[in-house]
């Protein structure tokens, strides 16, 4: 799962495996994992759901004509979780972080698509 997963990947992923588990065990299984702080999940345009493990975590820009998403190489809140963790201020699991806008690819072409 180093790529960000939807729950119906998975689902249709652990179907032809061994232990085929239901879509809706898959949901709680995933959602327990990310109240515990280990996964997190971000939302498609589309409104899907993504489940990625935290410590892989990453920020997309994402074109909202053409629906890429660019991974970001940094994570802009770094330097604040480890504040925050040294003031015991909170104790971030996770965090999110969506980018919308116009690809370059888009900004060059205004009128197609
Ligand atoms: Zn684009
Ligand atoms: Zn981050």
């Amino acid at each position: 799962m180093k790529q960000p997963i939807s729950a119906q990947s998975l689902f249709a992923e652990l179907r032809s495996s061994d232990q085929p588990l239901g879509l809706a065990t898959i949901y709680r299984a995933l959602e327990s994992l990310k109240r515990e702080g280990l996964v997190q999940s971000r939302s498609t345009p589309q409104g899907e759901a993504l489940y990625s493990y935290v410590e892989h975590h990453q920020h997309f820009l994402t074109c909202l004509r053409c629906g890429t998403s660019t991974p970001l190489e940094t994570c802009p809140f770094r330097e604040l979780e480890k504040q925050w963790q040294q003031a015991k201020t909170f104790q971030l699991y996770y965090h999110t972080l969506e980018l919308f806008g116009l690809c370059w690819q888009c900004q060059d072409s205004p009128n197609e698509n």
